[in-house]
């Protein structure tokens, strides 16, 4: 038996008060006409006479909410000013978390000030989860305690990272990092692991260095492309430790299952599959086919010789592309040769376009300690 108009409005009237059971009842009525669900007509109801009722905490925010009230202590405010109009950033902690705001209202700039803010809305600027306070807003004193705005952080493994986790306490060993030139600031992406896995990262904030040990505090996990990655902003602590962490490569068939645009793999090289002469782009390094690049048009193209190997680490195959320029002091047909059925590990970009493809940035071969282990293992009948 389904619920009556008058079963709906009751639910509504014990919620929301001051409003009478005729309005409401014209309401239900009217958005009923446009096609909405009774249950949605419901919550639409009670979003509208009752917004102040629900307090957000910052831990439960995600992006694109509106109309959010969200109660929260003043932690920093600057006031910006563009085009004559004044805005602020700063940022709000309570005691799940804290946020970035960003206001076209004056906020109290007093620090430690706590404020009620209503109607506000939530988006992404640059990879960080933000809120916005509008003309749409308000902001009021509130005299509601806050218990302290430490960022209530729970420690993760890697294993444990998934989509929209935040506030996040991690520690990581770097196995690689670089510079991307934003249009506006570098920002540094890499790769780090623990003994559970490996994990992309973007740091927003300073370079995390290979073969460094951070504890990384307030970050959180985003997706691009269907890849997660650990994100570090300005608010992120960062601390160096001596933590030994034995980071374990992955296999080349979870890389490319879990998406890894970077990845951290064991395997052996089986074999050249063919060293050619390229054409590059001299300022991005692109493979040209004539002197005309995509990006930089006509150009006086850089020689250089492509080797691709087959690495296999026992799940999958892949062909791995090495440059002559990435070699020092060898010719790069030696190089390749020596590498032939010798186990290496091998941090690179991974693609898999058409056939798995590595791009390494480091190789190191395994030590002969490590292969003897490997050799026993497979005389045991692996
Ligand atoms: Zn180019």
């Amino acid at each position: 038996m389904g619920k009556t108009l008058d079963d709906y409005v009751d639910e509504i009237l014990k919620v929301v008060k001051n409003v009478s059971r005729e309005e409401i009842k014209n309401l239900f009525t009217q958005w009923i006409k446009y096609g909405y669900s009774p249950e949605t007509v419901k919550e639409k109801i009670l979003q509208r006479f009752k917004p102040e009722e629900k307090i957000y905490k910052i831990r439960d925010l995600r992006n694109n909410m509106e109309n959010v009230n969200l109660i929260g202590k003043i932690l920093s405010v600057k006031e910006y000013s563009k085009d004559g109009r004044k805005y602020y950033i700063g940022s709000i902690g309570d005691d799940t978390g804290t946020i970035t705001f960003m206001s076209f209202m004056p906020v109290p700039s007093e620090k430690g000030t706590t404020i009620l803010l209503k109607n506000v809305r939530t988006g992404m600027y640059k990879d960080s989860l933000r809120i916005y306070i509008s003309e749409k807003s308000s902001i009021e004193k509130s005299d509601v305690k806050i218990e302290g705005t430490q960022k209530q952080l729970t420690i993760y493994t890697v294993e444990r990272l998934t989509k929209n986790l935040r506030n996040i306490d991690i520690t990581l060993k770097i196995l690689y990092s670089e510079p991307v030139q934003g249009k506006e600031r570098t920002i540094y992406k890499g790769l780090g692991g623990d003994t559970t896995g490996i994990i992309q990262f973007t740091s927003w904030k300073e370079n995390l260095e290979k073969g460094k040990t951070y504890r990384i505090k307030g970050a959180y996990v985003n997706e691009f492309k269907g890849s997660i990655y650990l994100n570090i902003n300005e608010n992120t602590e960062i601390f160096e430790t001596d933590k030994e962490i034995d980071v374990k490569p992955i296999s080349l068939a979870q890389a490319v299952s879990s998406n890894l645009s970077y990845a951290y793999l064991e395997g052996f090289f089986l074999g050249v599959r063919d060293i050619e002469q390229v054409k590059k782009c001299p300022v991005c390094g692109r493979i040209l086919n004539d002197t005309t690049c995509p990006v930089h048009g006509n150009v006086e193209p850089k020689f250089d010789v492509r080797a691709s190997l087959i690495f296999d680490d026992g799940s999958d195959v892949a062909v791995l592309i090495l440059y002559q320029e990435q070699i020092k002091g060898k010719m790069i047909e030696e190089f390749v040769k020596e590498m032939v059925m010798k186990p290496y590990l091998v941090f690179g970009k991974i693609s898999k376009k058409n056939a798995i493809t590595v791009f390494p940035l480091d190789i190191n071969e395994i030590d002969s300690e490590y292969v003897e282990v490997l050799k026993n293992e497979l005389e045991a009948g692996f």
